[in-house]
């Protein structure tokens, strides 16, 4: 009996594990698909200075409204498109997109664009951020490029010479996320970003633990003596802005602002924060 059970729950198995190989098919179908329709959209999210209550840029954030499905969250199709290597054509015509979207909003408004560790690896991401700044005439400095620190987990050095190529561009290096890897760190010591993008899930918790409240504080400090600009994810209530801005956290991104809104909203936007005025040299 016991044995027949097994080999019921083993047949089981085998059955789900089917199913998934065949989901995952059919996404990675579909992924392909909607790239060559150009089914990609992007939307752009506001993120606010926090001196100035002002909008300093926005970051560009992928979205694939899906036929059939409905909009899909690059949550759950990012990871695919890394598997299958189609993040790499994607996130080209991403920089490429969000590139000339920014070329024409005002001089003062920068673009963040995120940049998947599989980019580094395709060899040719610094010539596709050559290409894109030159074909929108963008400025470089106008152009943030986003970075998770599981760009450092593999081949280390010859990302890490990549990111210096970038910065020698003019553009701006962020690290994202920061404080959900392993060891974040060390990685503040091995290359100079711009700015740090304290995670959401520090930010979520603020007004209830205290330990969260001690982690921004100190990463916010650390951004102060390093001369990194700290950001902060997630923003959703005033309780919130009112905190990190006690705490000296010099840029919040957050539903109490704004979420990612379609390209052509960004000049409604513009319009109802204002733009931050370039900082007096
Ligand atoms: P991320 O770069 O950390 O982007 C911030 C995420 O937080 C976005 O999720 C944004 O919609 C969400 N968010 C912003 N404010 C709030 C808030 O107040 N509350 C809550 N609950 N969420 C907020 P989204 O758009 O779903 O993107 C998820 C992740 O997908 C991004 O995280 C990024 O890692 C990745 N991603 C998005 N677009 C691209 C892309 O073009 N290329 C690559 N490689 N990755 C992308
Ligand atoms: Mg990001
Ligand atoms: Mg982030
Ligand atoms: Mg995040």
């Amino acid at each position: 009996r016991a044995k027949e059970d097994g080999r019921g729950t083993h047949r089981f198995f085998e059955r789900e594990m089917d199913q998934q190989v065949q989901r995952r098919r059919e996404m990675e179908l579909d992924l392909r698909r909607a790239f060559a329709s150009s089914e990609f959209e992007l939307h752009y999210q506001p993120l606010i200075d926090v001196a100035s209550d002002k909008i300093s840029g926005f970051e560009a954030l992928l979205r694939w409204p899906h036929p059939e499905k409905g909009m899909i969250s690059p949550a759950e199709f990012i990871p695919l498109a890394e598997e299958i290597g189609l993040i790499v054509p994607l996130g080209e015509w991403v920089l490429r997109d969000a590139c000339n979207e920014a070329a024409k909003w005002p001089s003062e408004i920068k673009v963040a664009v995120n940049l998947s560790p599989v980019q580094f690896r395709s060899r040719n991401l610094v010539q596709v951020v050559i290409s894109a700044l030159a074909n929108s005439g963008l400025a470089p400095k106008r152009l943030e490029l986003e970075i998770t620190e599981s760009v450092f987990l593999a081949e280390t050095e010859a990302n890490l010479a990549i990111l210096h190529q970038l910065r020698e561009l003019g553009v701006s290096i962020s690290l994202d996320d920061f404080g959900t890897g392993y060891s974040s760190l060390s990685y503040l010591r091995s290359f100079p970003f711009d700015k740090i993008k304290i995670d959401r899930s520090f930010v979520k918790d603020l007004a209830k633990r205290s330990d969260c409240g001690a982690i921004v504080r100190a990463i916010s400090g650390l951004g102060r003596s390093l001369n990194i600009t700290t950001t902060a994810e997630g923003v959703e209530t005033t309780e919130q802005l009112d905190w990190l801005r006690a705490e000296g956290c010099n840029e919040v991104q957050g539903f109490l602002f704004s979420g990612a809104r379609p390209a052509a909203e960004v000049g409604q936007l513009l319009f109802r924060f204002g733009a931050r005025a370039s900082r007096a040299a």
